[in-house]
């Protein structure tokens, strides 16, 4: 496993803007319900963000 975090923070105010407004949810099937605790790693050379839902309280992966 070679998954690390990267800095969430260390995007700009328009991508951090844009994350947390442009939401998909796998359980839900609704976009746009709103996300907490957005997480950034990146594993394998690709980046994850992973966030917990507000609609039903599920962990989203992207
Ligand atoms: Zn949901």
């Amino acid at each position: 496993m070679t998954r690390k975090l990267r800095n969430l923070s260390a995007r700009d105010q328009f991508g951090r803007d844009w994350l947390m407004e442009n939401t998909w949810c796998d359980h839900c099937n609704v976009a746009n319900l709103g996300i907490d605790k957005p997480c950034e790693y990146e594993d394998d050379g690709h980046v994850f963000i992973e966030r917990i839902c507000r609609g039903c309280g599920n962990l989203v992966k992207s």
